[in-house]
């Protein structure tokens, strides 16, 4: 019998990080949580922690981890406890960590992601922004190293699973046509667009199928998720954007699909729980017992595909236009989207108008090449600064 892996879990508080720790405890004889990383809900982390009794947590700032050190220690609890981001990185890297769920949301979480990259990690990529802003890096340093990337996005894990094994050898080669991207269409696929302006976050925040963290309900809501999932997509599978058709499918069954030159099809379906990409990847090439209730097709009944509408959803377009322009601009997209989220959130501004500031941004910097992380990290400060503008000029 082999020994656990170690599995570091960073944003082990939120949405992911739960789900991945709920898939992980059910298979004690494979895995042990060896770190695991917060940000605000301290109190979460520390019921957390008296669980899994981690070798490491991590927290942002040091009197906080000193205050958690001391708690986990008051209650017999052995866990080192360190701070920021050098933190991070150090639990991503650490040579005992065998697995790392990168599931950090947005661009905190591109440094401790690539830290597991180049340690030669098996890396649960959750945390899209951190490919989407770095691709090309993100990828040169996965084939520098020898870590193994596998997806947890619920679609580009069905792409995977719906791929054949060669398939780093050209998409082409191995005969495939183009890549379905299956997105549900959010809780607003069929609120009249005239009322899109006075949508709140609450509403943007309850999607119709999926329970996850606030940011990407609210990129489901305004598609920029499937949008961010598109420049993902075509880094993963080394895809050209006009490769990858979004199809609206409001069941969220089929997870995304796969059409190959001879016609057929093949499609990855489940129930909407993140739990069945999480151990697909935790165990990948075996399989392990999700939790995840199976598919009963018979009680969903029906199936419906229909196509975007890039009117109602102006995010999808500029997505695919970072997409086409290449080098900096899915990071300027990216950290626009972050600033634009955030103030939706904190009700600065109109739904309506997360669109209005990222394309304000697009055409206000002058874009370049990203070939180095100093060039991506300056573009995201750039854009984060004109979004900022944005607001203050509009009195936000
Ligand atoms: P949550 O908001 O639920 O969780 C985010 C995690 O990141 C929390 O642990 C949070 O800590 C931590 N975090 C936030 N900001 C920082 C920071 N500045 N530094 C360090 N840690 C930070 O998000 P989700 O779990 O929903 O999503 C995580 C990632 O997975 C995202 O990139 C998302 O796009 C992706 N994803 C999520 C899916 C889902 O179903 N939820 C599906 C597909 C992809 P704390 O809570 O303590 O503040
Ligand atoms: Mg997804």
């Amino acid at each position: 019998m082999e020994a656990p892996l170690q599995v570091t879990v960073l944003g082990a508080t939120g949405s992911i990080g739960l789900s991945t720790l709920d898939v992980v405890a059910r298979h004690p004889d494979r895995y042990r949580v060896f770190a695991l990383t917060g940000h605000s809900r301290l109190e979460e982390l520390r019921a957390l922690c008296l669980i899994h009794r981690p070798r490491y947590a991590v927290v942002a700032e040091p009197e906080a981890a000193g205050l958690l050190q001391e708690q986990l220690a008051g209650a017999g609890v052995e866990t080192r406890v360190l701070a920021g981001e050098g933190g991070l990185c150090e639990v991503a890297a650490h040579p005992d960590a065998d697995v790392v769920m990168a599931a950090i949301v947005g661009a905190a979480g591109l440094r401790p992601t690539l830290s597991a990259v180049q340690a030669g990690k098996r890396v649960l990529l959750a945390n899209k922004e951190a490919l989407v802003m770095s691709g090309a890096l993100f990828m040169q340093a996965l084939r520098d190293s020898s870590a193994t990337l596998l997806p947890i996005d619920s679609e580009h894990n069905a792409i995977f699973q719906c791929l054949p094994a060669d398939y780093a050898r050209g998409l082409a080669s191995v005969g495939v046509r183009r890549i379905l991207l299956t997105a549900s269409g959010g809780p607003f696929r069929q609120t009249p667009t005239e009322q899109l302006h006075q949508v709140t976050p609450e509403q943007a925040c309850a999607h119709p199928n999926w329970s996850m963290g606030r940011k990407i309900s609210v990129d489901s809501a305004s598609m920029m998720n499937k949008g961010l999932e598109l420049i993902e997509a075509c880094w993963l599978f080394d895809a050209h954007p006009d490769q990858v058709e979004v199809v609206i499918h409001p069941q969220s069954v089929i997870h995304s699909m796969v059409d190959y030159q001879d016609g057929s099809v093949l499609a990855q379906l489940g129930n909407p729980d993140m739990r069945t990409p999480i151990a697909h990847a935790l165990a990948w090439p075996a399989r392990i017992d999700s939790g995840v209730s199976p598919l009963d097709l018979l009680h969903i009944g029906q199936l419906q595909f229909q196509a975007p509408d890039d009117e109602r959803f102006p995010c999808l377009r500029l997505a695919r236009q970072a997409a086409l322009a290449g080098g900096v601009a899915p990071a300027l997209l990216n950290a626009a989207n972050e600033v634009a989220v955030d103030a939706f959130l904190d009700r600065h501004i109109r739904f309506t108008e997360i669109a209005t500031i990222i394309a304000d941004v697009l055409g206000a910097d002058p874009g370049g090449p990203a070939a180095s992380l100093e060039d991506v990290l300056a573009a995201d400060a750039r854009a984060r600064a004109l979004a900022r503008t944005w607001l203050s000029r509009h009195g936000r």
